[in-house]
């Protein structure tokens, strides 16, 4: 669905110029549920807007479902950002109108007319469990609520890719783990491929696929053991006592570059050792890469 090699994006105003994106390399699979994390001004807004088309890369390669990003057409892109995508923000004010009903805000965006439209905005408000409150206005409706009308239009165009912007940043623990399992249905029932960029490590936990973004570049990533289906299973089965240890749940990789760069975790470097050297021995033993200190005599 997505493939981005070596992604690069340069914000030049008059005087300053910021790389938000320093050859950033991701791949995403159709159907898959991952999210992006990484402190801010990381880059995660910056590679969400590019995979939406909401800006441009300066430079590297991104397709999705397909579609070349850079050499696309302005009007192809507006094509694209309302055919291939949708998009979900923290924010709701910025897609959402107070004084209007729920339904009256699903049916905005939608391109039909008269009952096929009406018909359409209902079937998006069941999508997100929200038939019942389909005639309360936007500002009756709690912050999950609204999230969820939010979500309701961002699949208003049948989309393949959902773009999710901090999509539980200003909700609570509950209330963002309903919006996340809106977004598994989704993504099970309707086989849509979602990307949550998130700084929540709870969040985080519960999806199948965790990319981290460190300075504009993809620094490591998380992989589920066992998918979170079977994981539910078992908890269904064992009963609640048994909940293994979340921090257990994924397995922990650094990403190797094309270049064979690869990030070590910042907390392994804190320990004795390797404590402010800039340099390591690299080994090879049995099939394994060995990272040792280097010798005293080395330093
Ligand atoms: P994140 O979403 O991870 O917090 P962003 O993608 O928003 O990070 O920002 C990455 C870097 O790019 C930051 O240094 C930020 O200041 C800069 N940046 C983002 N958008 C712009 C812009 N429109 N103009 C100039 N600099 C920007
Ligand atoms: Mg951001």
């Amino acid at each position: 669905m997505i493939v981005c090699d070596g992604l690069v994006k340069i914000y030049k105003s008059a005087d300053l110029e910021v790389v938000a994106l320093q050859g950033l390399d991701l791949r995403v699979e159709p159907g898959e549920l991952m999210a992006i994390v990484g402190n801010s001004g990381s880059g995660k807004s910056t590679l969400l807007n590019m995979l939406g088309g909401l800006d441009r890369p300066s430079a590297g390669k991104l397709t999705v479902a397909g579609k070349d990003l850079l050499s696309m057409s302005d009007r192809d892109l507006i094509r694209y950002k309302r055919e291939t995508v949708g998009f979900v923000w923290q924010n709701n004010a910025r897609n959402l109108i107070p004084y209007l009903t729920a339904q009256e805000n699903v049916e905005l965006p939608i391109l039909l007319r008269g009952r096929r439209r009406k018909a359409r905005a209902l079937e998006l408000l069941e999508a997100v469990g929200l038939q019942d409150r389909r005639r309360n206005r936007l500002s009756e409706l709690s912050g999950g609520e609204q999230q969820r009308v939010a979500i309701a239009i961002a699949l208003a165009n049948e989309p393949q890719l959902l773009l999710a912007d901090e999509p539980t940043g200003s909700l609570d623990t509950k209330t963002s783990d309903q919006v996340l399992d809106l977004f598994r249905k989704l993504n099970r029932e309707l086989g849509l491929t979602i990307v949550i960029v998130t700084h929540d490590p709870h969040l985080a936990r519960k999806v199948d696929r965790v990319v981290a973004i460190r300075d504009g570049r993809t620094s490591s990533e998380m992989l589920r053991r066992r998918s979170y289906a079977e994981e539910l299973a078992e908890l269904e089965r064992k009963g609640a006592e048994s909940a293994a240890a979340e921090e257990e749940s994924h397995v922990e990789y650094a990403v190797i570059d094309k270049a064979g760069r690869l990030q070590i975790p910042a907390s392994f470097l804190e320990a004795e050792g390797f404590k402010d050297r800039n340099k390591v021995r690299v080994e090879w033993e049995d099939g394994r890469i060995v990272l040792r200190p280097p010798d005293a005599d080395e330093t």
